[in-house]
């Protein structure tokens, strides 16, 4: 059994007058999609895949090809629009799915939004952006950080509505405890480079990291749409809640992994000497 915690903020940004992301936050499915297209239209391409998720985020068992099907849909969706402007829309997102092999997350993407885990003291971006400069980073043409700043960095090379045929990358997760993830559109990955990320995205309660990180992409310059949701993982008895805290933050005597001899990356749930004892996130023992 998985659970999910989450905190989800959204900003039209200093420069843009609409705000064309979307999310969904429907436990056990996250994402978020960032639209595009002329004349105001990429905030319904976004609406459009959004909400056929939100229909598949009630589906149980939800399953792999549950979540592809209805990307595939709302790419239909979108395409049956007939939109003169040619409206499309990125999507990215995590899903908890039940399995008979036991619960795992699976990571969804088309486009450049991103979906990053912080395990520990360490972040990742899990997605691979389907754009022009990362084909560029690739090809070694560019740096991942040129990459951020690029003139054509906003050029993407698949999305929702691009045409009948979708191909979304996918991948399997082991359901960690204690491990947070953060979904975002590029408005938030444009502004700050992964070290700017970490500490932000690391900090509190899932609401209040989601908020401080669309504040730090908007005091970064806020040149397009920002959306981040912050999502943190408890597995089996280890309920994650609004209470829940990095260990650093806890007190000294509650740092049950330190002296249980964790394994070291700071998530040790289900794998020390401390797993199976239902610590409770009261406790915040499993920062
Ligand atoms: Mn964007």
């Amino acid at each position: 059994m998985i659970h999910f915690n989450h905190g989800v903020d959204t900003s039209v940004g200093r420069v843009r007058q609409v705000n064309e992301d979307s999310h969904l936050a429907l436990p056990p499915l996250y994402a978020v999609a960032d639209g595009m297209g002329g004349h105001g239209s990429g905030d319904i391409a976004s609406r459009l895949a959004v909400e056929v998720l939100a229909r598949c985020a009630m589906l149980r068992p939800l399953l792999t090809e549950a979540v592809l099907s209805a990307l595939a849909e709302a790419n239909e969706v979108i395409i049956g629009h007939r939109d003169p402007h040619h409206m499309g829309t990125t999507v990215t997102g995590l899903a908890g799915l039940e399995t008979a092999g036991g619960d795992h997350l699976m990571v969804f993407n088309v486009g450049d939004s991103r979906v990053y885990r912080l395990a520990g003291e360490r972040i990742e971006q899990l997605t691979v952006d389907h754009s022009e400069v990362q084909e560029m980073v690739l090809a070694g043409m560019l740096t991942r950080e040129q990459a951020r700043t690029h003139p054509r960095r906003n050029v993407v090379t698949r999305a929702l509505g691009g045409g009948p045929v979708l191909v979304a990358d996918h991948w399997l997760l082991p359901a960690n405890g204690g491990d947070r993830f953060l979904i975002c559109s590029d408005g938030l990955s444009g502004e700050l480079p992964d070290e700017a990320i970490r500490p932000l995205l690391a900090q509190g309660p899932a609401q209040q990291a989601a908020e401080a990180l669309v504040a730090a992409a908007n005091d970064a310059g806020g040149h397009d749409n920002i959306t981040a949701i912050v999502v943190d993982i408890g597995v089996g008895d280890d309920a994650v809640d609004e209470a829940t805290l990095p260990r650093e933050q806890l007190p000294r005597e509650s740092r049950l992994a330190e002296d249980a001899g964790g394994d070291g990356n700071g998530h040790n749930a289900g794998n020390g000497p401390s797993a199976g004892n239902g610590h409770s996130a009261g406790t915040g023992g499993h920062g």
